[in-house]
């Protein structure tokens, strides 16, 4: 009989999620809530902020089966997204103040909620740096606020760096890399104790960061193995490969059309695929560099999975994989772990 391993997902999309529900409620629809997260033994996970661009109704796209290139989004103003940003981490204060989850502020905090002794533990990230002025001066107030992830782009371009639009059959390698700015970002975030998510960004700007060589781990919070699924969103072996020499980790997207080799955005598809995923990375680089990045609320995911409550469902699809309980204990939590610590220290 295997035992219960908790839980900890690299991303989410639900403190942002169209109307603004309460999380403490078993919600009729979508993927993540406290009741859901309690049901599928989610114990942590990083919550991110996101600001969509202004004439994008929602970020749910439908992608059609085949070749598919869109723009880039339009940039967001700095102004909009603070603002937006501010009240989206006020929510997540509340469910804190209401002893719903605790907001993450050292290592500690995730080990706390590791055997559910406590409230689940989630960790704020910026999904697109565009809430931080170009100066920097806002940052030092959001770590105080809480914040300790940051990816510095979606997929559009902004004042630090450009991010891949979404395009199938593609290469990440779509446009220019980090700007000067985006290098003093990354080098306050390592100096702040901020994890940087590299997932979004387009492949010269993951490589300039890697060049950086900033003393901390890459790491992809939620992304595919571009071998199996050739969207530009997913990695390349050569940027796995560097994600592994650098102790960090790929958080295994669970949105459909980043795992199919299709690129379908279709529910109908296997949770056995994201099992796949994992099993390629960890034979190229080891399991230690495996973890989960469900994307959920913020992408289409396979029915059967349903939400995260269905995650002993994916559990058990690693098992078929040939994943060993303390391999999945690494995939699930561990591997989090270490490298949050890493940048956190
Ligand atoms: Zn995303």
């Amino acid at each position: 009989m295997p035992g219960v391993i908790p839980v900890f997902d690299g991303h989410n999309d639900a403190i942002t999620r169209e109307g603004a529900p309460d999380l403490s409620r078993r919600l009729p629809d979508g993927h993540l809530d406290l009741p859901r997260m309690r049901e599928g033994g989610m114990r942590g996970g990083i919550f991110a902020i996101f600001t969509p661009s202004s004439g994008a109704a929602s970020r749910q796209v439908r992608f059609p089966r085949g070749v598919h290139a869109e723009p880039l989004a339009p940039p967001v103003p700095c102004e909009h997204a603070a603002a937006h940003a501010r009240v989206a981490a006020e929510r997540l204060a509340a469910l804190e103040k209401a002893g719903e989850l605790v907001l993450a502020r050292g290592i500690g905090d995730v080990d706390a909620a590791f055997d559910g002794s406590t409230p689940p533990v989630a960790v704020l990230h910026l999904e697109g740096a565009e809430a931080i002025d170009p100066g920097l001066e806002s940052l030092a107030d959001w770590h105080a606020r809480g914040l300790r992830s940051l990816g510095p782009v979606w997929s559009r371009a902004n004042a630090f760096a450009t991010g891949v639009q979404f395009a199938f059959p593609s290469s990440p390698d779509i446009g220019p890399g980090l700007t000067d700015r985006g290098e003093a970002l990354l080098t306050a975030c390592a100096e702040l104790g901020i994890l940087v998510d590299l997932s979004h960004m387009n492949e010269a700007g993951f490589w300039d960061v890697a060049r950086m060589d900033l003393g901390r781990p890459l790491v992809a919070s939620h992304s595919g193995a571009h071998a199996i699924s050739a969207a530009s969103r997913n990695l390349t072996d050569p940027q796995i490969d560097a994600i592994g020499a650098s102790d960090g980790l790929v958080g295994i997207v669970f949105a459909t059309a980043f795992l199919r080799p299709d690129f379908a955005d279709d529910p109908e598809t296997p949770i056995a695929l994201i099992a796949e995923h994992a099993r390629y990375v960890a034979d190229r680089i080891g399991v230690e560099h495996v973890a989960l990045g469900s994307d959920f609320d913020g992408a289409t995911v396979p029915a059967e999975l349903g939400g995260a409550d269905g995650l002993p469902r994916l559990l058990q699809a690693l098992r078929d994989a040939g994943f060993n309980e303390e391999e999945l204990l690494a995939v699930c939590w561990r591997n989090w772990r270490r490298v949050l610590a890493a940048w956190w220290r």
